[in-house]
């Protein structure tokens, strides 16, 4: 069996030099064990992320281990029932061309006349599924709203467009890295517009594309492009953070929070609000409070300046931090 192993973490992009093509002797089949030649293994954008030693949703990979991924194959050997020899399996064994291991860790999926195996690995898969799950549970997309999708050309954002579409979208724009890409996307994907981010001017393309603002964001890319959709936001828009791919070979802090790919890590939601449209939290609020101070739960600070002469003072010593608590003028007489 020949694998890829990490041996080194990348710093910035990757190079040859981090991984190590290794040719292992595989043991006869155990008991519980099946063998399976490969037919596709899948590459993906998280696993730069685990390359890196860092806290993320999946652990870091192994030095001197095969990088663990998705992949699909044909078992060759089998001592188990359920997975017979010629069943195509999916599984997470990862970069190899062939693997042997504990049935259990290989599922067996059905095979669709006329599709290859390999949509497993993405319409038909995970890459899929990201997709959906993106729009709906995480987006809420509604029939008629604007969705613009970052990377759209790529794996999830192909899956990305097409399923807004099938779900009622309005408007459908998306961006990607070159002319090529573009045209596809309006002439393969049935995007209404889209837009190459690498012309520049990434928020006035997406301005043109989607001239009615957006009400949906599926974001693969991050940085500018998150900038950019933050600017075309219709009020009440909803981002679904899946990457910011932009940032994921960065060794220098990118501009703006360098780790916003938290946000997909930990499956965070960021929603933005303003005060006046929560009024009616009021009356409870007013309660609770009354009753925290008056059993001496709240506690609180005040800076007090005198003198109403020296309200800009106040207000300016405050934007530089000199008030602990409440910055608050005196009046007096
Ligand atoms: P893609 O098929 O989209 O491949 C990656 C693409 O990213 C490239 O084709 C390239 O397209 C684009 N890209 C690379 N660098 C940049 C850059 N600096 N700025 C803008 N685009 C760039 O990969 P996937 O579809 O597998 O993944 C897409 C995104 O979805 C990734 O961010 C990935 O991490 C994320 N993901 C998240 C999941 C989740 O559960 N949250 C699950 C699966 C994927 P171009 O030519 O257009 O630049």
């Amino acid at each position: 069996s020949t694998q890829i192993q990490l041996v080194r973490r990348p710093i910035g992009w990757p190079t040859a030099a981090d991984f190590r093509t290794v040719t292992v002797e595989l043991a006869p089949l155990a008991a519980g064990e099946v063998r399976v030649r490969n037919e596709f293994v899948s590459v993906d954008p998280y696993m730069r992320g685990r390359m890196n030693d860092a806290r993320s949703y999946v652990a870091p990979y192994v030095l001197g281990e095969t990088i663990q991924g998705g992949a699909v194959g044909r078992v060759i050997e089998s001592a188990v029932e359920s997975v017979p020899v010629g069943a195509a399996v999916l599984h997470q064994h990862g970069w190899s061309d062939v693997v042997q291991a504990e049935a259990a860790t290989f599922r067996v999926v059905p095979e669709i006349p006329g599709v290859s195996l390999s949509l497993r690995l993405h319409m038909l898969g995970m890459t899929g599924l990201t997709a959906y799950a993106g729009l709906t549970a995480i987006a809420g997309l509604k029939p008629g709203e604007t969705v613009f999708v970052s990377g759209a050309a790529g794996a999830v954002g192909t899956a990305v467009g097409q399923i807004a579409r099938l779900l009622g979208a309005g408007r459908v724009v998306g961006s990607a890295g070159t002319a090529e890409k573009v045209a596809l996307l309006t002439e393969k994907y049935g995007f209404d517009a889209a837009f190459n981010y690498r012309d520049g001017d990434v928020s006035g393309q997406l301005a043109t594309a989607a001239p009615g603002g957006i009400d949906v964001f599926f974001d693969n890319v991050g940085g500018e492009q998150l900038g950019a959709a933050l600017d075309a936001f219709n009020d009440g828009g909803r981002a679904a953070l899946c990457g910011a791919i932009s940032t994921y070979n960065s060794s220098e802090p990118v501009p703006g929070p360098s780790n916003l790919s938290n946000i997909v890590t930990r499956g965070l939601k960021l929603e933005g609000f303003t005060i006046g449209n929560y009024l009616g939290l009021a009356p409870e609020f007013q309660s609770l409070m009354t009753e925290w101070m008056g059993s001496g739960k709240i506690t609180f600070d005040e800076t007090i300046v005198d003198g109403i002469e020296h309200t800009v003072e106040a207000f300016l010593e405050m934007l530089r931090g000199a008030n602990t608590g409440k910055m608050l003028v005196r009046v007096g007489e």
